[in-house]
């Protein structure tokens, strides 16, 4: 009998601990534990955020892996993940003309942060028409993501000030990585005699890395903004002249675009085709899973087209 009322109550007692429980761990620190949501338009600039942000932060990435960022069509759920989220982390610069439907759909046009504001956007040259206000392809050179990490640095720090230390000390960290990326593709591009530095493209992209590390572009097999537009008889003719004339060793693609024309063009030319990642990060398991690993995926295939 004894024993029976000594379970009875040893189980009320556990009960009544375990109702107590929720309440000896503080409020605050239960937000302190809760990462901070965030959204970053595509797997490049989610990428970075979370280089800065650290475990303070949850990165949701709007645009499938593989995706264009130039052709994207939001989903319907893409309002309800920006209208949740703390803070919109874009590319900015014109690269997604989704956005501003979507951005003000969801009322956030004051928690959306452009990660390439403060750089100096290169001309787009002939195709000015279509990026008109200028390059938006500004992460294909390291320097410039320094400034992304500055500006993703500030707005963590003024949304969760408390943490300033740790934004602060990952920033410096990742600068240190980016540094290090910046010199490593110098001497990749050392390997590459100086009349090979010349780069035709399917889109425009690597316009910065060609002004940091002394390439030409001579053109691309698709002259036009969106990457899904058809190059014309006489475009097709005229970028095929371009690769005899200056001795173009290689066309560069995205592996999410169709290759079809470029293909044509390659075969036409007689020169190697070979497949870059654009606007998209790989998949986890793939060779471009973060920035580092896209940039030295890209120009390790570059520099083995063209030395
Ligand atoms: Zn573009």
């Amino acid at each position: 009998m004894n024993g029976k009322w000594f379970v009875i109550g040893l189980l009320i007692g556990v009960l009544i601990l375990a109702a107590c429980m929720p309440a000896t761990v503080p409020a605050s620190s239960r937000e302190q534990n809760t990462p901070i949501s965030v959204v970053a338009t595509t797997s490049i600039v989610g990428d970075v955020v979370r280089q800065v942000g650290g475990n303070l932060v949850s990165v949701t990435v709007l645009l499938p892996t593989g995706s264009d960022p130039h052709s994207y069509q939001p989903a319907p759920q893409d309002v309800a993940k920006i209208s949740e989220a703390t803070l919109v982390f874009a590319n900015g610069a014109g690269l997604e003309e989704f956005l501003q439907n979507l951005i003000e759909n969801a009322g956030a046009t004051d928690r959306l942060v452009k990660v390439s504001e403060g750089i100096e956007l290169k001309d787009f040259g002939a195709n000015a028409d279509e990026h008109e206000n200028g390059d938006p392809h500004t992460w294909v050179d390291p320097n410039n993501v320094m400034i992304w990490v500055e500006n993703i640095r500030s707005s963590l720090n003024q949304i969760d000030p408390t943490n300033a230390n740790t934004y602060q000390a990952n920033a410096a960290h990742y600068l240190t990585e980016l540094k290090e990326l910046d010199t490593w593709i110098r001497n990749q591009v050392d390997q590459i005699p100086p009349e090979n530095r010349k780069l035709v493209t399917d889109h425009m992209v690597f316009g910065y890395f060609a002004d940091r590390y002394g390439f030409e572009q001579i053109g691309a097999v698709i002259p036009g903004y969106s990457t899904l537009a058809s190059p014309s008889a006489q475009d097709i003719v005229a970028i095929e002249d371009a690769i005899q004339n200056f001795g173009v060793k290689a066309i560069f693609v995205g592996k999410t675009i169709n290759p079809t024309i470029a293909q044509r063009i390659a075969e036409d030319t007689g020169v190697k085709l070979v497949f870059l990642y654009h606007g998209s990060l790989s998949e986890a398991s793939g060779p471009a899973a973060s920035y580092l690993d896209y940039m030295r995926y890209n120009v390790t295939e570059i520099v083995n087209a063209l030395k």
